[in-house]
């Protein structure tokens, strides 16, 4: 990671809005507030993997200021993930803090990606915090491919999560990473069953982002093929929908319901990136897919910096906002383009 000291800014070059060098405008934060987890998903995590000192990770209240800043900054989604968000302790408080901020107080849209093992337990009160939209990670229906694919998880506990997420008024979107030889063969039955209970369905393609103890070219699934072989079976109508993220939207005729893929290794998405990701240590990436990073843990615990200080890092910061990523799997080049794992930035 390049992590660039915080200059000394002038609190007075604060702007209101976030606009970046290309003239993207930053209203999405998706945050990380654990690196921690439940499961072990083979794409994105090696079974031993050695989790952050907890010395290192903002507070709950830290983050929740953070998150204020940025919304007062112009933030107007907030994405909470991780590792798995609904595993750090206490984490309803600051959805219940975030959730007072939608709608007058400037937050437009408050979500969550989740691998699903904990929303029995937390669907109600995500929903009456105000949350309306989750995603949820799945990457699988059959219990032993689940099983395989994320080492350590039940499938019964996930989908018994997931429908206790309907129940409570969520709309959930399910993501699944293309694997190759585990579901590639499973997508037509995904398909029929997020439109036979109203969820859409997103595909990913996998990431070369952190050490996994696995071989990624064995893994990577391009989804232009994947997309191809949907086309015989489906009628997949072009959607005008959009996140101003990666993934390009269907609507799908027979189920009413929405397909879409996220395709970083063959399609160049960053043109209209209006996104950066906060990690639980209160790193600032700009980027995804590059390197560099703002720490904000320093100006924020910088009483003498005060609010207006934090805000003008803030806004440096993303004056570095890069154009764009350069991911890449090969065989020839074994190693992650990135070092860090998904689980740090939250994908
Ligand atoms: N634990 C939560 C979950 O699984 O939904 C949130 C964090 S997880 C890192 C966010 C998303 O990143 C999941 O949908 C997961 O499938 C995806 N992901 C993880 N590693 C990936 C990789 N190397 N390439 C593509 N997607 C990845
Ligand atoms: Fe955990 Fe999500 Fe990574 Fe799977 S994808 S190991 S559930 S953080």
């Amino acid at each position: 990671m390049i992590l660039t000291a915080p200059k000394a800014p002038s609190p007075s070059a604060a702007p209101l809005g976030l606009t970046d060098p290309f003239g993207r405008h930053v209203t999405y934060l998706r945050v990380s507030v654990t690196d921690r987890c439940d499961l072990r998903c083979v794409y994105c995590m090696a079974e031993d993997m050695t989790f952050l000192p907890k010395s290192e990770v903002l507070s709950l209240e830290e983050l929740d200021r953070l998150c204020g800043t940025f919304i007062d900054l112009g933030v107007r989604k907030l994405r909470l993930t991780g590792g798995e968000p609904l595993v750090r302790k206490n984490v309803m408080s600051l959805v219940r803090s975030l959730g007072a901020r939608l709608g007058s107080g400037g937050l437009e849209e408050l979500t969550l990606t989740t691998n699903g093992t904990q929303l029995t337990k937390f669907a109600d009160g995500l929903a009456r915090a105000g949350v309306r939209r989750i995603n949820v990670s799945l990457d699988t229906l059959d219990a032993a491919a689940f099983k395989a694919a994320t080492r350590w998880g039940e499938l019964d506990k996930v989908l018994d999560g997931i429908f206790a997420a309907k129940a409570a008024g969520l709309h959930v979107k399910i993501n699944a990473v293309a694997l190759r030889g585990v579901n590639e063969d499973e997508f037509d039955r995904m398909l029929a069953w997020c439109g036979e209970h109203g969820f859409d369905l997103c595909l990913i393609e996998t990431m070369p982002l952190g050490e996994i103890s696995e071989d990624r070219t064995d893994q990577f699934l391009p989804l232009s093929l994947v997309r191809a072989r949907l086309k015989q079976r489906w009628t997949l109508n072009d959607s005008d929908h959009t996140t101003g993220g990666p993934a390009r939207y269907y609507d799908v005729a027979e189920t009413g319901t929405r397909l879409g893929f996220i395709t970083p290794m063959t399609h160049n998405f960053c043109e209209s990136c209006n996104r950066v990701r906060l990690t639980c240590t209160g790193t600032l990436y700009m980027c995804l897919g590059q390197e560099d990073a703002a720490d904000l843990r320093a100006p924020l615990r910088d009483a003498e910096l005060g609010e207006d200080g934090l805000r003008a890092v803030i806004a440096e910061a993303i004056t570095r906002k890069p154009k764009g990523h350069d991911f890449i799997i090969d065989r020839r080049r074994p190693a992650p383009a990135l070092a860090r794992h998904m689980s740090v930035t939250g994908g």
